[in-house]
């Protein structure tokens, strides 16, 4: 029933990360040389090479025959099952909106450090009775104008030293109230917006992923300095804002906008954003400013099918949650709570983005750490999995702190979920709930296996950004090799398994540079993205050395913490550690 469930799975469109599933593709050898050595200050055992097919090889391959019978009933399945998917539009479970009246909100106000907002003000607006969101995302590629205009070839590191004090990021100040039972949230939000750029702005960008959904998103003002705005348009995710007046280099504005949000159903094959039957995700669900690069523009690539597709600069985070509720459920999120009378207060500096995730149901267990506070959220009847990911996320911190550098925040939460595989964010990751089911008691699963490619994204895209459409490797490989380097340090003997079920079954191909737009299927996208990139720095280690290899990764995290990085910005740092690996550039990537 697992090969069943999972051929489904994978015959939807998602945007998550990716966990091993039996596929046709046949085992490839892979020649390699034994060649572990502790960098300095960074110890490993060693552990044994892949030499032979593993027996988990071979109960995937024989599960593999047997799906194949029933291929025909899955088409069935998946036609059938098709016709509910947010992506057609059709019908399915959504739930009608009954207006209340909105208790007002206290404005909340930020830290110190931050200048005292005369905003957010309570948001009036209710949302609509009858308003039934549906998606209507059209998943079409950018243009190839627009992937031209893309800041790939930028020369040199994208921001200023200076760009990374915390009191000159852009500000979110958010006041939400949300009625989670009605599936809706008024908001009231400030940007504070300084032009870091060299040029002079005279429009913004504000990337809107909640109009992907038509009815789940209504603006109802929208002002710059307090001045309002009629005159823009939004169009998809891109909401276009014309400025009043200029805006100069070193100059900073304010930005207010109350909105309303219907929630979508989760189908949780198409990002995960809305409400499922026991938990609601509220994931890029606030309109933000996407990066701008001096003569170069702004960086919002379009959705796809699957794979992420925003790049995030650092910002503020400044959030009060309120419920309708008299109880509220349990809220996962970005950072720690801070009660408030009944707001939940939020302070997250310097970070991404900021996600949340409530449900009724969950447990939840915390651990501390050297200052870092783990929380795994879970439902009930997998408690042991909870725990179990709680530990080994802890592990996986310690091991990337050595190897990267410091993690960034003082929190993580770990958030199981109704979606496929895992999702990353800033400060939390998400994990399937079918990953948690199958929890068998080892670390050789997907529980702990994505999981912890989950929490190195905390580095590789909370720690350090990349424009997740046109070079999603920068990520995505890193992540996976980071799997590699978690099962190295902490279970040597599971690295032949990791190995195996993880890279050599799927005998991957493609360039590891492959943009989101440009494969045929996930599967193609995850065996060149993930596990070519992953294999490149493999070959790469084993080309230069432990320790060249990890000082290199360390230089490369230390000067990128913060910001945007690029190919061009990462080959830049890699060459001031070795200039002896053109020829595994030239075969592993399509554009250097
Ligand atoms: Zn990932």
């Amino acid at each position: 029933m697992r090969k069943l469930y999972l051929t489904f799975q994978y015959n939807q469109t998602m945007r998550s990360d990716t966990h091993n599933q039996p596929a046709s593709a046949g085992f490839a050898k892979i020649a390699r040389s034994a060649r572990l050595k502790p960098a300095e200050g960074f110890t490993f055992r060693q552990a044994n090479r892949p030499t032979n097919p593993p027996k988990r090889i071979d109960l995937l391959a024989g599960r593999s025959k047997v799906g194949r019978l029933w291929t025909p009933l899955v088409i069935l399945l998946f036609l059938i099952l098709s016709a509910c998917a947010p992506i057609l539009n059709a019908s399915q479970p959504y739930y009608f909106v009954t207006a209340q009246s909105a208790p007002t909100l206290t404005p909340f106000q930020p830290g110190q450090a931050t200048p005292a907002p005369t905003w957010p003000i309570p948001p009036s607006a209710t949302p609509s009775p009858t308003a039934v969101p549906t998606l209507t995302a059209t998943h079409a590629p950018p243009t190839s104008t627009a992937l031209q205009s893309g800041f790939e070839s930028t020369p040199d590191l994208p921001e200023t030293p200076a760009s990374r004090n915390s009191d000159e990021l852009p500000t979110y100040n958010i006041n939400a109230l949300w009625n989670y039972t009605g599936r809706s949230l008024t908001v009231a939000q400030e940007i504070i917006y300084p032009n870091r750029s060299t040029d002079t702005l005279s429009t913004i960008l504000l990337a809107v992923n909640p109009n992907l959904w038509h009815g789940t998103f209504a603006l109802d003002s929208l002002t710059v300095n307090d001045q309002a705005i009629s005159n823009y348009t939004l169009s998809g995710q891109t909401l276009t804002l014309p400025l009043p007046a200029p805006l100069a280099p070193g100059a900073s504005l304010r930005i207010g906008l109350t909105y309303s949000l219907i929630l979508p159903y989760s189908s949780g094959t198409f990002q995960n954003f809305g409400y499922t039957a026991r938990q609601t995700n509220l994931i890029d669900w606030f309109p933000f400013v996407p990066p701008y690069f001096s003569g170069q523009g702004w960086v919002l690539s379009e959705p796809w099918t699957y794979g992420e597709n925003f790049a995030y600069p650092l910002a503020n985070f400044f959030i009060g949650l309120s419920f309708t509720e008299a109880s509220p459920p349990t809220v996962a999120a970005s950072a720690p709570a801070i009660q408030q009378g009944n707001m939940l207060r939020y302070v997250l500096r310097g970070a991404r983005t900021f996600t949340f995730s409530a449900s009724y149901d969950f447990q939840a267990t915390s651990s501390e750490e050297n200052g870092i506070t783990v929380t795994s959220y879970f439902f009930p009847e997998h408690y042991d999995a909870g725990q179990r990911i709680l530990l080994e996320t802890q592990a996986a911190i310690r091991t990337y702190q050595n190897a990267f550098g410091p993690y960034p925040h003082t929190s993580l939460a770990i958030v199981e979920t109704d979606l496929n595989d895992g999702l990353e964010s800033d400060g939390l990751y998400f994990l399937a709930s079918s990953f948690y089911a199958n929890y068998d008691g080892s670390a050789a699963n997907d529980l702990v296996m994505i999981g912890i490619h989950e929490a190195a994204h905390q580095w590789w895209f909370g720690g350090v950004s990349n424009d997740q459409a046109l070079e999603p490797w920068l990520d995505e490989a890193l992540c996976t090799y980071s799997e590699h380097i978690f099962y190295e340090e902490n279970y040597p003997n599971l690295l032949n398994w990791w190995y195996n079920v993880r890279i050599r079954y799927y005998g991957p191909s493609g360039y590891a540079d492959t943009r989101i737009y440009n494969t045929n299927s996930f599967r193609g996208y995850v065996n060149a993205v993930y596990l070519r990139g992953a294999l490149f720095l493999d070959d790469l280690r084993d080309r230069i050395g432990d320790e060249a290899f990890f000082a290199f990764l360390r230089d490369y995290y230390a000067r990128h913490q913060g910001r945007i990085a690029t190919a061009d910005t990462f080959f830049a740092v890699l060459a001031d550690h070795t200039s002896n690996a053109d020829d595994l550039i030239g075969s592993y990537f399509y554009y250097r």
